[in-house]
């Protein structure tokens, strides 16, 4: 019997420690009302932003971004690209031909060390120029005179399509002096200081931009571009009559959202926890990109780390032991969620990958922190859901239809590498927007191909226009 007492007593401390850690899961979980009240908070942002007395204090920046069309497949010519601000930095030449529609790429990546990423404005874009020579270097295309479209996905404010002023960092970047700066005029510069080729600068463009124009080039439904990497980001096209801060009511004009913001007036409150709030606090831009640090690969880990940390100090895990490795920031990236939630995966391979990241676990601990990377993943799919559930909406109402037929051009390592994140994502719009016929169009490079393809429609405008 005494036996027997002690299987029960250890039977209930598992009891009482499953619902510790249910608890603090339960936290994660959105209720269908919960998911309304984003999806509708998020479309009043959307108008907040648009409207000219509204706009400055929007959370959902809502910035035009001078792409009014999509190309139209007479598009051709050899152009440079930049993809700043994703998981990589790179470097593109891209061929286009026309007719044919097809388009051929040459790229090479390069790193932005930290110290760079977070140094001053002049470093960073003598850097770049310094990846570009290497690039046309290596191309065998020194002294060529490319037209260059610059992917930037960083908040800008555009009065023309080669014009960006960037408002704020976000993500893992905070060079000084280019806050309130046109990156076009700081790329020129950098450039001229090299004094070693001339490049034409002909579009800044974010990279929800170029990924909706390369799935348009495909796709004439295509009106929406998500990213779900790094960082969260949506653009979609508008109408001019809607768009107050432009001139003129005819045709479309695609808005660049920077949705990332959305929360930072308090208005998701009710649902961030205090893992959340630590996140927030522990990153470069405390109390800015509430939405993107709930939703996005460079933070999802971070969720979970946290977590992690609270489920191991009350005792529940890591036999109560917070190591040096689970205090360490971004050990967590999209890569090691996305390998962790594979069904694919054994526990034993969970604990294994557990401990190439220098957390070592018994077979209960892997049990719980994938139950933990799940329930951050999902949620974050969810919310991104509610978000675009808003966006399609609105495009169906705008435009008066009972249906919308819509595609959605998605780029971003969550949502390429996640294994559920994309089922989810798409499940949530669904339910959230039943009269929307949301079709996913995974994008294949649309940093690169999208920026050469909006540069080439300007290129061409500009020619028209005898420039
Ligand atoms: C930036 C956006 C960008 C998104 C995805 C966000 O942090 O503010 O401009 O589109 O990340 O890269
Ligand atoms: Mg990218």
């Amino acid at each position: 019997t005494k036996g027997a007492a002690m299987v029960t007593a250890v039977a209930s401390r598992v009891q009482a420690q499953r619902k510790q850690i249910d608890k603090v899961l339960a936290l994660f979980r959105l209720t269908r009302e919960q998911l309304v009240g984003v999806r509708d908070k998020m479309r009043v942002e959307l108008e907040y932003g648009l409207k000219r007395d509204t706009h400055p204090l929007a959370t959902v920046k809502m910035l035009p971004t001078y792409v009014c069309g999509m190309p139209d497949g007479t598009e051709k010519g050899k152009f440079l690209a930049l993809d700043l601000g994703g998981t990589n930095f790179r470097v593109l030449l891209v061929k286009i031909r026309s007719g044919r529609r097809s388009v051929r790429m040459y790229n090479k990546i390069f790193a932005i060390p930290l110290e760079i990423m977070q140094g001053t404005g002049e470093e960073l874009f003598d850097h770049i120029v310094q990846c570009i020579a290497d690039f046309l270097d290596y191309m065998g295309l020194k002294g060529a005179q490319l037209p260059l479209g610059f992917t930037f996905s960083f908040p800008c404010r555009q009065e023309s399509i080669d014009k960006g002023t960037l408002i704020e960092w976000t993500k893992g970047f905070k060079a000084t002096d280019c806050e309130g700066e046109d990156v076009v005029d700081m790329l020129r510069e950098a450039i001229k200081r090299r004094n070693e080729f001339d490049l034409d600068i002909v579009a800044v463009v974010n990279d929800t931009v170029g990924t909706m124009m390369t799935c348009g080039y495909e796709d004439r439904n295509c009106e929406v571009g998500l990213i779900a990497g790094t960082g969260s980001n949506m653009c979609y096209m508008e109408e001019m009559r809607n768009i107050e801060l432009v001139e003129g009511d005819e045709g479309k004009m695609c808005i660049n959202t920077e949705w990332g913001g959305f929360g930072d007036n308090g208005c998701l409150d009710d649902i961030r926890t205090q893992y959340d709030k630590e996140v927030d606090e522990g990153s470069l831009n405390p109390g800015k990109q509430r939405y993107e640090k709930m939703t996005s690969g460079m933070y999802l880990g971070e969720i979970v780390r946290q977590i992690l940390i609270d489920l191991t100090k009350q005792g529940l895990l890591f036999r109560g032991q917070i190591s040096e490795r689970l205090r360490t920031r971004g050990i967590f990236e999209t890569k090691f969620l996305s390998q962790i939630e594979s069904d694919r995966l054994a526990l034993l391979q969970v604990r294994r990958i557990l401990q190439q990241l220098g957390l070592d676990s018994t077979c209960e601990d892997s049990i719980v922190v994938k139950e933990v990377c799940g329930a951050v993943s999902r949620r974050a799919a969810e919310l991104y859901g509610a978000g675009l559930a808003a966006v399609v909406e609105k495009r169906r109402e705008d435009q008066g239809f009972e249906h919308l037929k819509i595609t959605v051009g998605v780029d971003g390592t969550l949502y390429k590498l996640h294994p559920h994140f994309s089922r989810i994502l798409q499940e949530t719009v669904k339910e959230l927007a039943p009269r929307c016929d949301v079709t996913f169009m995974l994008s294949e490079d649309g940093s690169g191909k999208g920026a050469a393809l909006i540069t080439a429609v300007a290129k061409r405008l500009q020619q028209a226009r005898g420039e």
